[in-house]
């Protein structure tokens, strides 16, 4: 400011000094007007263009390109650059901000949705708007309740009480597909609401499922447990015959049989679910398997009394790798459940192969009378039947298949089955390349070792 004063000044001196020497004491006088006019007159012009620089619309270029200016005005101009630069960082910052907030939000596996006083929808991410069917820019400030026409939202956000969740139908539900959402509202600022939705159908389906586990394994005790109770109630108050005491023993026994072939596939499922995937380093031959597998179905086949004719293919050379006691189970569980439901007669084919596409099949083809076709999709789920009374009858667990599933596919491979009413049935799995292997030679005996085996002549 001093040396704007100080310039102004000398500008007045030498316009009054001039002055003096062209007219006198009335040229100091004119000459003195002249440099104030004349100063005013720059000070306006460079104002004007300061002004002009600062109207101009905001550019980004804009700051880039600042009048140049002396004195005051250009120490004003640079100023105010410095700041709307400041100011233009801050923006562009918070606007980074911002979008690494939303980008977060959009990430989230959870809905978040954006509510203003009137509960119109403000921002929502992608899940939120798969969840409830929004268009995230299309919907904007519609209506969240004309949007989600569900009953129990509508009286959720009536009620006016956020402290728990309400579960509704997602948009993805349809009559054959199930789509649980729970959404929760949580008031926040001035009246603006968060939604907060997430996905519980696999949740609610395990819970289905547990229910349904527990139900289905409480009436499988029941049944024998009723009989069993029968029967001691009988031999407790009527004087029995001798040979109708070993009659109710005899049956008292074969439900506690069923009771207990029951505990062990329960414990045996609880096991493949709860232990580790096998590893690939116990090999055991397919030979021994298949030895120990036919011992015990024959033995099953002459307790039912059955005449079947099993056919068991010599194992080829291989021996598989996994948990021997798991897939011996589900070989056994197989051709057990073919001589189970073949009646007397019938012909049951038991074989492996090595199909050529890097996998080995196991295979168990029976004659007997075949299951309908829409029931081969829920074979494997737990206690699914076919005929109840038949599985009963042959001290079927109905967990079978289901074990035998969990053990293939714990060991890489897959369960297939193919069946039709009246024409027999073929239960088959196959084991994936690294699963199986030729059986090592035997070693072959040193000629020195064969020789000091010799007797002496
Ligand atoms: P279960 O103990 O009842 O045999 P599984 O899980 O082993 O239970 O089998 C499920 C159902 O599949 C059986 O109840 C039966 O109806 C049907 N099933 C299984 N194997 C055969 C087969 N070889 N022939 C006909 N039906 C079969």
């Amino acid at each position: 400011m001093a040396l704007r004063g100080l310039v102004f000044f000398a500008i007045l001196l030498a316009c009054t000094s001039v002055g003096l020497g062209l007219g006198g004491g009335w040229g100091a006088a004119g000459g003195a007007w002249v440099g104030a006019l004349a100063w005013l007159a720059a000070d306006l012009a460079m104002a004007a263009r300061a002004l002009r620089w600062l109207r101009r619309p905001a550019r980004p270029d804009e700051l880039l390109d600042p009048p140049e200016l002396p004195g005051l005005w250009g120490a004003v101009i640079d100023r105010v650059r410095r700041l709307l630069r400041a100011r233009d960082q801050q923006v562009a910052e918070a606007g980074q901000r911002m979008q690494s907030f939303l980008a977060a939000i959009q990430a989230s596996p959870n809905g978040v949705t954006l509510l203003d006083e009137a509960n119109r929808i403000t921002w929502c991410n992608q899940t939120a708007a798969g969840h409830f069917g929004f268009d995230a820019q299309r919907d904007q400030l519609q209506l969240v309740g004309n949007l989600v026409r569900d009953p129990d939202f509508a009286a959720y956000l009536a009620a006016g009480d956020f402290s728990h969740e309400v579960v509704i139908n997602g948009r993805a539900a349809t009559s054959s597909r199930l789509a649980r959402v729970s959404a929760q509202l949580h008031p926040y600022g001035d009246g603006q609401k968060l939604l907060l939705s997430r996905d519980v159908t696999a949740l609610e389906q395990a819970d289905t499922m547990r229910r349904d586990f527990v139900a289905n394994v409480s009436h499988e005790i029941r049944t024998p447990l009723t009989v069993l109770n029968g029967f001691v109630e009988t031999l407790q108050t009527l004087p029995l015959e001798e040979d109708e005491r070993t009659r109710y023993l005899a049956l008292m026994a074969q439900q506690a049989q069923r009771m207990q072939a029951l505990v062990n596939d329960l414990l045996t499922l609880s096991r493949l679910e709860g232990s580790p995937l096998p590893g690939g380093g116990e090999w055991v031959p397919l030979a021994a398997l298949m030895a120990q597998c036919e011992e015990e179905v024959r033995g099953l086949a002459a307790v039912l009394g059955k005449d079947l004719d099993l056919r068991c293919m010599p194992a080829p050379g291989f021996e598989v790798s996994g948990i021997g006691s798991e897939i011996l189970s589900a070989i056994t569980n197989l051709v057990a459940n073919a001589v189970r439901y073949t009646p007397s007669g019938g012909t049951i084919d038991v074989s492996w192969r090595d199909r050529g596409d890097g996998r080995l099949e196991f295979s168990v083809q029976d004659t007997g009378p075949g299951i309908a076709s829409e029931h081969l999709p829920r074979l494997t789920e737990r206690f699914y039947r076919v005929d109840r009374s038949r599985s009963r009858e042959t001290g079927g667990t109905g967990l079978g298949l289901a074990i035998v599933k969990h053990v293939v596919q714990r060991h890489g491979g897959e369960l297939q089955v193919e069946s039709r009413l009246g024409q027999g049935s073929t239960f088959s799995f196959w084991l994936p390349a690294g699963r199986f292997r030729p059986v090592p030679a035997a070693p072959v005996v040193p000629p020195a070792a064969a020789g000091a085996e010799t007797p002496p002549q």
